[in-house]
């Protein structure tokens, strides 16, 4: 399937996945994920930035990346017709969960987007449905959403193993799922000297008053005024949620420019973002094992470690002695040893909290928090 798809992500040499955004025109060092030929970054005024291959160019970064549903799109892949009939009866039963009607049943049972209720024996619609036209909560589309990341990691790995894909992809998966679980999902309130209040909703990975800096500064030279500037909400590690949101309050976007994200909302609906802002970060199950393995970047050493181990098997084979450590002793960064720390480990490679919070967190003391970071700061130089 090659279509005319730019390869935006460049691999640098430490493995880490780098976006064309962030870097010079011309020559890099970086290279390409899939087949390792130096890229070239192409920025010019025509054309979508993107990497041309210094070399031959491989097929598979010819290919479409594939999209992520609950992201990239909210039609979650249903058929036109049938989305166009959910925002029907949307429209026509605002917070209706279940459905009425005899047409289209069988299509929308073969898609998922109704089931039968096992109270009611209604037929009820699924949480797709509800998401496709806006309608399911943040709270319980969040916990739709991380369900589905982590079965395409799942997916993705599966295809891996059985040689069935190109590691780059999962790799990419991955990284992005990152870049999304790691980010906080923000509400800004701006208010300009005219009076005029306007809201944004985004997602940033850094200090958020250091965005908000940045929106006010882009905000003045648009309107050419003054504008005061206040954090309503935020949702850490939320930034997954930023997509839905804005498709959920698409009917209030407000653009501004080539500016995205802006909301305009009136008194009840403003109340109303806040209060599904507050009911989702209170909500927010922490990550559970698999997604702490994507959040924390723990997947790029995977293929390392195994690596690590199956020759460290063959070594012990080779040299004739047996598996195990002593009885009684917890080898210093040994598997063991990992497992006791997991948590403290997970954290600090997250690498935004201080020793001292982890340490709160984690019921340990400060000193071994520190004990543990520098056993794990010698295995994996970053
Ligand atoms: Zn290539």
């Amino acid at each position: 399937m090659t279509s005319n798809a730019f390869l935006t992500l460049g691999k640098a040499t430490d493995g880490e996945l780098i976006t064309i955004d962030v870097v010079n025109s011309g020559k890099t060092d970086l290279s390409c994920p899939f087949c390792a030929v130096p890229l070239i970054a192409a920025k010019g005024l025509v054309n979508i930035h993107h990497f041309r291959h210094d070399g031959e160019t491989c097929h598979e970064s010819l290919q479409q990346l594939p999209q992520i549903p609950g992201w990239d799109h909210f039609h979650l892949c249903a058929p036109d017709f049938l989305v166009n009939v959910l925002q029907n009866y949307a429209e026509a039963h605002p917070g209706e969960v279940f459905w009425y009607e005899p047409k289209h049943v069988r299509d929308l049972l073969k898609h998922n987007l109704i089931e039968t209720d096992s109270y009611t024996g209604k037929y009820r619609l699924t949480d797709a449905a509800l998401i496709i036209t806006g309608q399911l909560s943040l709270s319980k589309f969040s916990n739709w959403f991380r369900r589905q990341l982590t079965a395409r990691i799942h997916r993705k790995s599966q295809l891996v193993a059985n040689n069935e894909l190109h590691r780059a992809h999962f790799e990419i998966e991955a990284w992005r799922q990152q870049q999304l679980m790691m980010a906080t999902t923000y509400l800004f309130e701006l208010t300009l000297d005219s009076g005029e209040v306007i809201y944004k909703v985004g997602r940033t990975r850094r200090e958020v008053n250091v965005r908000l800096a940045e929106v006010m500064s882009e905000m003045k030279a648009h309107f050419n005024q003054d504008i005061s500037t206040k954090v309503l909400r935020l949702i850490p590690y939320g930034g997954y949620l930023e997509q839905y949101v804005l498709y959920r309050y698409r009917l209030s976007k407000r653009e501004i420019g080539k500016h995205q994200e802006y909301l305009s909302l009136d008194a009840s609906a403003l109340k109303q973002l806040k209060a599904a802002f507050t009911r989702v970060a209170n909500d927010l199950a922490p990550f559970d094992k698999d997604e702490r393995f994507i959040a924390t970047g723990r997947w790029r050493y995977e293929p390392k470690r195994l690596d690590a181990v199956r020759k460290g098997i063959r070594q012990t084979i080779q040299s004739g002695s047996s598996f195990g450590r002593p009885k009684g002793t917890i080898k210093v960064g040994g598997e063991e040893w990992r497992k006791q720390y997991q948590y403290v480990i997970d954290l600090l490679e997250a690498g935004n909290l201080t020793q001292e919070k982890i340490a709160r967190l984690t019921l340990n003391s400060t000193s071994t928090v520190k004990r543990v970071k520098k056993v794990i700061s010698k295995e994996t130089p970053e």
